[in-house]
């Protein structure tokens, strides 16, 4: 992986080797994770071969505790995921290319199939307008699945313009309740939002803010039943706005878990139930909050109900100049 010889590397001290690509802060901070909080090292960083050619690696070191739980030997393992990220590039160059193409010839389709629903080329039978409006319902799906695609390679190609503003979370949250009432009135389930009364505005585009809030709220009142509650929390906590989103619905099984956030990943207990769903939502959500600074989590237990957690910095977010915003 690296170009060097076993003797070439033995007994050279291991930072040496790595071209010092890190500063003097990035050792401070790692030596203070494996010494004094004893706790695994990981990160993503770029290296260089003996060549000089630079790769993409995962490290991650492990302090080995003695007897008095001193921490004086580390292992550390180095992986290059060079090659696996230039196939994830190509994954994110296809979807784009792909979304662009599918775009056009699907709007064609749904002006043509508004005409026939509309009357425009004569009157249709019932059994006719039945059958073109079935197609047209899955042309719609078609569209957002393409417009999710579009949004997904926008966000990873770090191409979507952030225009940041003071942005009202509690309104903007009640701003997308309201355009889910009908949903969450059909299921006859609950939407309650508490917020904390102080909270100030906060620098924070708006069209992607509302796509996180939008999306959490499209998944609870999904994989939720009818009858079911769910409840938006908004409070603040040291310097973050800290939101909560739970519901007490199908719940996510927890050997799932951890793939939750990956593209198109939907969970086994869900698949059959609501067969309307991409897998993609939940990927934009985290690549939205964590290109504005902050977090998000979630714990889920099947029967029971999930809950997420984002956070914003209550500083905000800066502008980007992008090319393109979410459609
Ligand atoms: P989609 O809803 O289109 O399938 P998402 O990326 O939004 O895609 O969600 C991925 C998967 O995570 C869902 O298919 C479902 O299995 C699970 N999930 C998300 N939100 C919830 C929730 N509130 N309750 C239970 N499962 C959920």
């Amino acid at each position: 992986m690296t170009g060097f010889s076993l003797n070439e590397v033995l007994r050279v001290k291991a930072g040496s080797l790595w071209g010092g690509l890190m500063d003097k802060k990035y050792y401070e901070k790692l030596w203070h994770t494996i010494k004094d909080e004893k706790k695994v090292f990981t990160d993503v960083i770029q290296n260089h071969r003996k060549n000089g050619e630079l790769f993409t690696s995962t490290i991650n070191i492990y302090p080995l505790l003695d007897e008095d739980g001193n921490s004086n030997i580390f292992v550390a393992t180095q992986r290059d995921i060079t090659r696996e990220i230039e196939i994830d590039r190509m994954k994110t160059d296809f979807i784009s290319l792909a979304s662009h193409q599918l775009r056009t010839p699907l709007s064609g389709m749904k002006w043509f199939l508004e005409m026939l629903l509309g009357g425009d080329m004569g009157k249709l039978s019932k059994e006719q307008h039945d059958a073109i409006e079935n197609i047209d319902k899955s042309n719609e799906r078609m569209i957002a699945l393409v417009a999710s695609l579009l949004n997904i390679s926008r966000i990873e190609s770090g191409r979507i313009i952030v225009d940041p503003e003071p942005t009202d979370l509690v309104a903007l949250a009640q701003g997308v309740i309201d355009e889910l009432k009908i949903k969450y009135d059909d299921k006859k389930q609950s939407l309650i939002i508490s917020a904390d009364k102080n909270l100030p505005k906060i620098n924070l585009d708006p069209k992607l803010v509302r796509q996180v809030f939008l999306n959490l709220l499209t998944n609870a009142n999904k994989y939720t039943q009818e009858k079911g509650e769910v409840i938006i929390f908004i409070s603040q906590k040291d310097q973050d706005v800290l939101v909560q989103v739970s519901d007490d619905g199908y719940g996510i099984p927890e050997q799932e878990q951890r793939k939750i956030f990956e593209r198109f990943y939907r969970a086994s207990n869900v698949v059959k139930k609501e067969t309307d769903g991409t897998g993609l939502g939940l990927y934009l959500v985290k690549a939205i909050v964590e290109s504005s600074g902050g977090k998000i989590w979630f714990k889920s237990q099947v029967d029971k109900g999930t809950s997420f957690w984002f956070t914003f910095p209550l500083k905000g977010v800066k502008a980007k100049k992008g090319e393109v915003s979410l459609s």
